[in-house]
């Protein structure tokens, strides 16, 4: 008699395996087939990110290729950030819009300064061209500092550090 993995011939009180090496193989082997047996054939499906149908290896495969796992993965954290803490979606200049008032008005008349008037030429074109210029709402009246003042309220004193008009000549 044989051992019935490598065919050698078996000794003393051996039945089926020449040897230890032998039995374990024979045992692995087994276990494989009656895996093998008792496994569920997973049906092709599709795939959740790109709709293509896939032979999934495993029962939890939902996505087609690595590249769609990775879409899919982007999209659950996104929504998981967004159900943790929903928060607005702040669009880009969205901050400065909602400083200018909606009822803005135009005007055709610009007023040059004569000693910042660079721009002169091109906005004389602008207008003659039919363009016109916002009006932006008057500035907010100059603050006066209501703390460290040393002296009380000389002028001096305020226009060193209240807020100052440039008072430009105009043409
Ligand atoms: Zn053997
Ligand atoms: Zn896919």
């Amino acid at each position: 008699m044989d051992c019935v993995i490598c065919t050698r011939e078996l000794k003393g009180y051996q039945k089926k395996f020449c040897s230890n090496t032998c039995e374990v193989f024979n045992k692995t082997e087994l276990a494989k087939k009656r895996k093998l047996k008792n496994k569920i054939p997973i049906l092709p499906r599709n795939c959740i990110v790109c709709n293509i149908s896939f032979a999934p290896i495993r029962a939890g495969h939902f996505c087609c290729s690595l590249k769609c796992r990775k879409t899919f993965n982007i999209e659950r954290e996104r929504g998981v950030r967004h159900a943790r803490a929903p928060r607005r979606i702040i669009k880009p200049m969205d901050c400065f819009r909602s400083e200018i008032p909606e009822n803005l008005e135009t005007h055709k008349s610009p007023v040059f300064n004569s000693s910042c008037s660079e721009n002169k030429n091109q906005i004389l074109e602008f207008i003659k061209n039919g363009g016109e210029i916002t009006k932006f709402p008057s500035a907010p009246a100059g603050k006066t500092p209501e703390v460290n003042s040393a002296y009380g309220w000389i002028p001096d004193e305020l226009f060193g550090s209240a807020l100052m008009y440039e008072m430009g000549d105009e043409e």
